[in-house]
């Protein structure tokens, strides 16, 4: 640890810059960054990089160049306007350990807005709390990365060994962009994230997996609704056969140990549909998107097995789907989930460093939606670590941040970047 005075003086320098990192936190924010329109987000990320002194790299996702690696997932949109941002201190004399810090700009969509009551894409600051999409997942965490990096400078100080902020996209659909940059060739000797964990540290993190069913039936007049076969019914089943799949996936004796307290790790959410044509027609044609959870350790190549299984084992005992199977299709997350691994050394210095702005030692919490941590956790062996701050009703309505606890965390990260790299005097 930075002697106490030195960790007084970086503590300090976070508050002093605080009122800018919410500044640059809020204009992020009203960047309504969600899939395809990152952009602004990104230049936002890397016109602030630059001006602070960072080596900015900033390229555009190669679904080619990323599409051979194990940790990708399958892509149906353009990458026209996806970007990539890294800032980079390089030492010329590097020692101490190199670092990390990630985070992401992209959003989930805001849902109706009419059951917001704070502009959606607002940053509005109230009390303790900044409301809007992305507020807490993950803006003001990127943002806080960021500063607890500068916070270092402000105080006089820079790091020993090269560290590389990574603003990125695509984490809330494939992780495209955070694979990007271990293709690009970003690694180092430990990873932080600040996603909003709630001022606990991350122990372990399921997996997900996306999966796209196309129901077909038989369009005709509902007068002869007999004769026709309804692909939006149809559908039913199949539903209920993918929970029955879920329930067995949280028995007891199926449980991962890391998530053995929780009585229902593993979700799997019927979470979009669409069918038919018109109200007086039997609908001719059905689509819905699941979103399957999976354990660490569990490979998804063998969850989409299962998930094929299910679907033809179910349309087997329907009349009508028995002879015209649904398609499946392979899109989003075909993403493995992660363990931290125990007794390694930022675990350790992590526990201090939240303890000195906090008084005591972070919770631990196995987390049932996945981050970009997997990627360098699994494919670099890089141990990582997922920390932040308190947030609420991410991916819903009026999600917030509690300011007060976004400045204790900046603090608690500024002082492991100061260990994990070490100092030197400006
Ligand atoms: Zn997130």
């Amino acid at each position: 640890m930075p002697t106490q005075e030195v960790a007084r003086e970086i503590m300090r320098a976070v508050d002093v810059n605080f009122d800018e990192q919410l500044q640059l936190s809020q204009e992020l924010v009203q960047c309504p960054s969600t899939r395809c329109q990152e952009a602004t987000a990104q230049d936002l990320m890397a016109r602030t990089a630059r001006e602070f002194g960072y080596a900015v790299d900033m390229w555009r996702i190669d679904p080619d160049e990323i599409s051979k690696h194990p940790g990708f997932s399958p892509v149906d949109v353009s990458y026209e306007n996806a970007y990539t941002v890294v800032a980079s201190w390089r030492p010329e004399n590097p020692k101490g350990r190199s670092l990390i810090l990630n985070g992401h700009v992209d959003v989930v969509p805001i849902g109706p807005e009419r059951m917001w009551t704070r502009a959606p894409f607002g940053g509005e600051i109230d009390g303790d709390w900044m409301y809007g999409r992305g507020a807490g997942d993950m803006k003001t965490g990127t943002v806080s990365a960021l500063y607890a990096l500068e916070a270092l400078k402000r105080a006089g100080y820079r790091p020993a060994a090269p560290v590389h902020f990574e603003s990125v996209i695509e984490e809330e659909c494939t992780g495209n962009g955070a694979l990007s940059t271990l293709v690009r060739g970003y690694k180092a000797d430990a990873v932080l994230i600040p996603e909003p964990t709630g001022e606990v540290l991350t122990s372990a993190q399921v997996g997900v997996v996306w999966m796209r069913v196309k129901v077909a039936g038989i369009p005709v007049h509902v007068a002869r609704a007999g004769s026709g076969q309804n692909a939006i019914e149809a559908c039913v089943p199949l539903w209920n056969a993918l929970h029955a799949l879920e329930e067995e996936f949280n028995l007891p004796e199926n449980k991962h140990p890391a998530f053995a307290e929780n009585p229902h790790p593993v979700n799997v959410v019927i979470s979009q549909i669409e069918g038919g044509d018109w109200t007086s027609s039997v609908p001719a044609w059905c689509t819905f998107e699941v979103r399957v959870g999976l354990y660490p350790g569990v490979d998804p190549a063998a969850i989409q097995k299962r998930l094929t299984e299910t679907i033809a084992s179910a349309s087997k005992s329907h009349t009508f789907l028995a002879n015209n199977p649904p398609e499946i299709e392979w899109q989003g997350f075909l993403s493995p989930g992660y363990e931290l691994p125990a007794g390694t050394p930022g675990e350790d210095l992590l526990d201090r460093c939240h303890a000195t702005v906090f008084g005591e030692k972070p919770g631990r919490r196995a987390s049932t939606a996945l981050t970009d941590s997997r990627f360098h956790g699994l494919y670099n062996n890089t141990p990582s670590y997922v920390y932040g701050a308190i947030a609420e009703n991410v991916h819903g309505f009026d999600e917030r941040v509690n300011l007060p606890s976004v400045r204790r965390v900046t603090a608690a990260i500024a002082l492991f970047i100061a260990d994990w790299c070490g100092l030197e005097k400006i």
